[in-house]
């Protein structure tokens, strides 16, 4: 089933998500299956539940778009243990349709969570996959990427956004 993405504006964006407890559940699994279907029709590479309207802890990832099975990736309650190196790139959000912008990021990155059974493990990755480790486990604290760009640039963003809003092109 896929999931509509909520939109900047929407509160469950803004509040930390809870943290899954039960694993290995049908509901689980079937969320999952969701969570990726959803992601792969608004072509994105990551989702967070909260961007669906779920406020938990859970995270698909995929850098390749559905073109390498191996490079599915889900992260239930992840937090980021080393963030290295910078790098520099454009950034945008299947939450903030319609605006990307140039954001900093650790170049390296480890993240450690739970997988779908429950079991902890550690991933780091580079460059796109560190930015996606960073961006997507942000979400589950109610961060989103603009806020790691200027003052100045996010209050354009957000003048536009009241903008499309009263205009009716905000959902
Ligand atoms: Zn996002």
């Amino acid at each position: 089933m896929v999931y509509p993405i909520v939109k900047y504006g929407d509160p469950v964006l803004d509040r930390e998500a809870e943290n899954v407890t039960e694993f290995d559940t049908p509901d689980l699994h079937k969320f999952i299956e969701d969570m990726f279907e959803s992601m792969y029709a608004a072509k994105g590479v990551g989702l967070a539940a909260p961007q669906i309207g779920v406020s938990k802890k859970i995270a698909v990832i995929d850098v390749s778009n559905g073109e390498r099975e191996e490079d599915k990736l889900v992260i239930i309650n992840p937090v980021i243990l080393k963030s290295e190196g910078r790098q520099e790139g454009e950034e945008g959000c299947l939450s903030i349709p319609g605006f990307r912008e140039q954001v900093r990021r650790g170049k390296r990155v480890t993240v450690r969570a739970q997988d779908i059974k429950g079991e902890f493990f550690e991933k780091t990755g580079e460059d796109l996959l560190a930015r996606a480790f960073l961006h997507e486990t942000d979400h589950l604290y109610g961060r989103l990427y603009i806020l790691h760009i200027s003052a100045l640039k996010r209050d354009l963003i957000k003048r536009k956004i009241k903008k499309k809003q009263r205009a009716g092109e905000w959902e």
